[in-house]
Order: C-alpha cells, then structure tokens, then sequence
C-alpha cells in the first residue's frame, strides 16, 4: 500500500534490519527496541488489523514465530520473551499494517503490563460466554 511505513520496508525502499524472510512474512529489528533485539514480523501483504489477516497468512507468521523465538533467546541471552499485537489505536497501534512484536525479556527488566484483574459478578461469564457463542456460531465451528 503506497504511503505505508511497513509496505515500503518490505518493498526495501526504506532500510531495515532484516533477520528472516520468506514468500509471505518480513521479520527485521524494531528501530525503537523496548530491549536489544526487538523482532517485528510483517506479512509482506497489507493488512490494518490482525483481524483482517486470513487464515493462510497468520498460519506462516505463527510458522517462523517459534524460529525467530529460539534465535531471540540465543542471540539476545533473554529470559524469555513477549509476542504482542496491538490491534488498533486504542490499543497502541501507530503503524496500520499489522505486525507482531516478539520483545525480549528478562528478569527483573522493568517492562510489562498492570494486569489489573477483575472477577465477574454471578451470571456475567454466562453471559458473555453466550454473547461470544452468538458471534462465532457452533464452539466447534
Ligand atoms: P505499534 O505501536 O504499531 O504496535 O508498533 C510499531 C513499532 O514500529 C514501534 O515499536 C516502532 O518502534 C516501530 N517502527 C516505527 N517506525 C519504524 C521504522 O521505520 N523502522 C523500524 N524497523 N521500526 C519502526
Ligand atoms: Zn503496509
């Protein structure tokens, strides 16, 4: 997509870092790291969201996930690491072309979430289980 930051790296228009890519999917360094060796993978089509992603492309990006993992943790020496995405503004996407983030870590590195958890009220869970089950068809399907 003209004008697309993430379009243009996978065109190699703008330089990048890049450390794996295939057919489908662009993996290359963040160029603001939340820790040294911060990985984003970008299918080499354009899509806005995750949830726009079709099946096929999101089953090549899970593919080299695991790859791009062992080779995080070999290379960086971290902990372990996080795989994000922000899916839209609200939840802090600023480039609309979907990408996952695989951010090293490492004990004691200061990053993560407030994970603020809530409970639900009685009959709430039922009720969302049942909202969802309206909106996905059959659980199996
Ligand atoms: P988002 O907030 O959309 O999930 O993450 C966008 C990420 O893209 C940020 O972590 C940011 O550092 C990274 N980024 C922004 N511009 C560039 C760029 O020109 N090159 C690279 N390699 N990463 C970028
Ligand atoms: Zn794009």
């Amino acid at each position: 997509m003209s004008g697309c930051l993430f379009c243009r790296i996978v065109a190699g228009d703008i330089p990048a870092a890049v450390v794996l890519e295939n057919d489908t999917v662009v993996a290359f360094l963040d160029i603001g790291p939340l820790a040294d060796g911060h990985i984003l993978v970008v299918p080499r089509k354009h899509f806005d969201l995750l949830v726009d992603v079709p099946p096929e492309t999101c089953s090549a990006v899970a593919s080299v996930v695991p790859v791009l993992g062992r080779a995080l943790l070999d290379v960086t020496q971290a902990d372990g690491f996080n795989l994000l995405v922000n899916n839209g503004r609200a939840a802090g996407q600023e480039v609309m072309h979907v990408h996952w983030h695989l951010i090293p870590r490492s004990s004691g590195d200061g990053l993560g979430y407030r994970w603020n958890a809530g409970s639900y009220p009685p009959g709430k869970a039922d009720e969302l289980k049942d909202r969802y089950l309206a909106s996905l068809g059959s659980p199996k399907d």
